[in-house]
């Protein structure tokens, strides 16, 4: 069984109350993805924001009870995500920072590349900086390894351009900057990341109707002919077999577990739900709660464990991979549980479990779907990786 220590405890206590917050805003945002305003001025969303910026390049970090936190470690990261998607894991996907994009650059980005990618994550004077990370194609989500996207070097020979299309992309259309992933050549070999400011030319992002997760604004992405200088293509410095797909394979490690954390908390928050409405839950609500109950700290304490495995070596993502299918496979499962508990009529009369379930299916595709989880985790087993 894992105990967190004092630290986490007191991360834990800090996201929860701040995790609150998001709550109302994210309801909002669900109404308005566009209503922003108030929101990014939230505790949790000033955290979000920083969350992942290397101590070198920004002054402020989390502070709760004497500790400091920057989220470069996954198991900080699932502690507060937890709580941060318990309030709301719509606003939690809708905020500003680094994010996915952070790690890639963290991974693949020479020391030059990291100083101006969380510089400009870390300026926000102009307002918020969101981001964005590009890597599914309209034919090519599971199988990201045929995308189609092209990078090739300019007439003239200065630099590269990109071009191609990109789907389901968390906040391109508020993203000032962000990475995408395009092909260079042929084989697993020929892929490479690049980073792209939003402005440029021929960059274009529009918002695609969505049912949950409505703040997070998943975009289309069209690019057409952006100029890449060569400075903005990550990991020249590395070998070619340390580059693209593998660096994005390790990164996924390491963030799949802040997954399972979002879902966990969606999945906490029905729970609560139910709690305070028992007295309203049909024939047999007390039995199934008990079993909610048990199924949500053992899946807490995969979560963390998967988060402790990545931390030791984000090369073994099969326990990521198990934490992941089984919260999101929990999560769907509690708030479908709650809205049938709460009796007929219940997506009317109770608009938060609604919501939930709503957000709970968005969540299952992320960063893999839970069939690739599966397949991730039966190698595992097969290799001997996980027991
Ligand atoms: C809320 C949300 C946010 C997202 N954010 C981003 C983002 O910011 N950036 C980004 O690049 N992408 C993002 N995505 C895209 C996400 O990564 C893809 O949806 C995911 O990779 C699945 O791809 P697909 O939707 O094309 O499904 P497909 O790959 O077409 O899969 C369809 C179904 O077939 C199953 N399947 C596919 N291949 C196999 C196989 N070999 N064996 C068994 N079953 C299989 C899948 O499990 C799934 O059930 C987001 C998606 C969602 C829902």
């Amino acid at each position: 069984m894992i105990e967190l220590d004092d630290r986490l405890r007191a991360l834990r206590l800090a996201a929860r109350e701040w995790g609150e917050e998001l709550r109302e805003l994210g309801a909002d945002l669900d109404r308005d993805p566009q209503d922003t305003g108030r929101f990014a001025d939230a505790e949790a969303v000033r955290y979000i924001a920083r969350m992942m910026i290397p101590p070198e390049f920004q002054d402020t970090a989390l502070r709760a009870s004497g500790h400091s936190f920057h989220g470069d470690r996954a198991l900080e990261r699932v502690i507060a995500v937890e709580e941060f998607g318990r309030g709301d894991a719509g606003a939690f996907l809708a905020a500003p920072g680094p994010s996915l994009s952070g790690g890639i650059v963290a991974l693949l980005g020479d020391r030059a590349q990291k100083k101006w990618f969380f510089e400009h994550c870390a300026d926000d004077a102009d307002g918020p900086v969101w981001t964005f990370f590009g890597l599914t194609e309209p034919d090519h989500g599971s199988d990201a390894s045929a995308m189609r996207t092209a990078l090739v070097p300019a007439a003239g020979g200065d630099g590269s351009v990109l071009t191609g299309e990109k789907r389901y992309v968390g906040n391109a259309a508020r993203a000032r900057l962000g990475t995408v992933f395009a092909r260079t050549g042929p084989g697993p070999l020929g892929i490479s990341a690049v980073m792209v400011e939003t402005g440029t030319a021929g960059f274009h992002a529009s918002p695609l109707p969505t049912i949950g997760l409505r703040g997070a604004q998943i975009c289309a992405v069209r690019l057409d002919g952006v100029a890449i200088p060569e400075s903005r293509v990550l990991g020249r410095h590395l070998p070619a077999s340390s580059r693209g797909m593998h660096a994005g394979t390790r990164m996924f490690n390491q963030f799949r577990p802040g997954v399972a954390a979002l879902a966990l908390g969606i999945a906490q928050a029905a729970y609560d739900y139910l709690e305070q409405h028992r007295a309203e839950l049909v024939r047999g609500g007390g039995a199934a709660l008990a079993d909610l109950a048990d199924r949500l700290s053992d899946t807490r304490q995969l979560v963390w464990r998967a988060a402790m495995s990545v931390d030791h070596d984000p090369a073994q993502g099969a326990l990521a991979s198990a934490a992941k299918a089984r919260a999101t496979d929990l999560a769907e499962h509690v708030t479908l549980r709650a809205l049938e508990l709460l009796g007929p009529g219940a997506r009317f009369a109770h608009p938060r479990p609604e919501k939930w379930a709503r957000d709970a299916r968005g969540v299952e595709f992320m960063e893999g779907t839970n069939h690739m989880q599966r397949l991730n985790v039966a190698q595992g087993v097969v290799t001997g990786r996980i027991a």
